[in-house]
């Protein structure tokens, strides 16, 4: 049987009863859109984080783009990201008309060079989105302390990050507002696509509400542009429902595999993921790094292994964003990085026989490299 990165059928397998129940309970609701199970994931997932506010929204990369246009993000504003991301952190940028100016990302865990955001902030800079990649958090004191300096918003992107904390402060709650993503592979993934913004401010969250639903605050009645039909689905809410309870067991599935990982693969030469200082891992994904990348996927598929590169094109050199006037080698650990790193099959419910697996095949491949 081929091993992938991520599947999900161990786990449904396993929850099947409850995610049924979850999807029949919203059935019998009698309310499809914007119901009692929206409002109720929305309440229990701020009070997860300790934070006030929490809008469910269709996915992640609307969560940044709603959460940027309720900060008062503009078109023609700049907004500083990493290009060491998923692409629709910046698509995300791009839709709301602004433009993304990237820093580069730091050799020892691949987060935001947050002592380069200075040299780039201009007058037209409004905003900064630190991306928690991976499963761990952007050192976020330098970023917020700057924010403040300069009068930016700080838009956390937490799609990679649910539960992850630093210094003991959860993803989600060091910024202005926070965007999370639950399309299936995430660490709270939903059974289809669905998002939340957080935010502890009330007009942020009123903004974020109205720009869910058609710029309306009470049917049919445009108070403000721009409007989005961004709503959470009802069914997905009931299920994330279910799920966040879970998420502490999740975070601990995916924390044992990466320790048998770190063990299985000691000596290799695999450059292993690191723990940057003060923070807590949830191990999204499983980055590994090595010069000969390629070759050794290739051979992996010998195993039946098939592996992920996340990401394999640095969003600031992709044709659609050439237009943004990035160099080769205008952000160069970013670049050695989508050249060298490779992921390996990480989710909570992953065999510990495909575990083993995956060790012996990496351990063998490498060694015949
Ligand atoms: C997944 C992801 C997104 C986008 O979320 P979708 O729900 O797929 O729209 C944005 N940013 C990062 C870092 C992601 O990993």
């Amino acid at each position: 049987m081929t091993t992938y990165v991520w599947d999900y059928l161990e786990e449904y397998a396993e929850e099947r009863e409850e995610i049924l129940d979850a999807v029949d309970a919203v059935f019998q609701s009698g309310r499809l859109v914007l119901g009692a199970s929206v409002a109720g994931f929305e309440q229990e997932f701020a009070a997860h984080h300790g934070t006030e506010h929490c809008v469910g929204v269709d996915n992640g990369t609307n969560a940044i783009v709603l959460g940027l246009q309720a900060l008062g993000v503009a078109p023609g504003d700049e907004v500083v990201t990493v290009a060491n991301t998923a692409a629709p952190t910046v698509l995300a940028i791009d839709a709301v008309g602004a433009t993304p100016v990237f820093v580069d990302v730091r050799e020892e865990d691949y987060l935001m060079r947050t002592d380069q955001l200075a040299g780039v902030i201009t007058e037209r800079t409004s905003a900064i989105v630190p991306v928690h990649l991976y499963g761990q958090c952007v050192d976020m004191d330098p970023v917020t302390e700057l924010a403040a300096l300069h009068g930016l918003k700080v838009l956390e992107d937490c799609a990679q990050a649910h539960g992850a904390r630093h210094h003991g402060r959860l993803a989600g709650t060091m910024g202005d507002a926070a965007a999370f993503s639950f399309y299936p592979t995430k660490v709270l993934g939903a059974y289809g696509d669905g998002g939340a913004v957080l935010t502890r401010d009330a007009d942020v969250a009123a903004a974020l509400r109205r720009l869910r639903y058609y710029g309306m605050e009470e049917r049919y009645y445009v108070v403000r542009t721009p409007g989005h039909n961004s709503r959470l689905d009802e069914v997905q809410a009931e299920v994330l429902r279910r799920k966040l309870r879970r998420l502490g067991a999740y975070i601990e599935g995916r924390r044992a595999v990466a320790r048998r990982y770190a063990e299985g693969l000691a000596g290799t030469g695999l450059v292993l993921p690191s723990n940057a200082v003060g923070n807590d891992h949830v191990h999204y994904v499983h980055v590994v790094r090595h010069p000969e990348r390629d070759r050794i996927i290739e051979r992996l598929k010998d195993y039946d292994i098939e592996l992920n590169i996340s990401y394999p094109w640095p969003v600031h050199r992709m044709t659609g964003f050439a237009h943004l006037g990035y160099a080769e080698g205008s952000l160069p650990v970013t670049e050695r990085l989508a050249k060298e790193i490779f992921s390996l099959p990480m989710y909570p419910s992953l065999p510990p026989h495909t575990q083993e697996k995956v060790i012996e095949a990496v351990r063998e491949v490498v060694a015949g490299l």
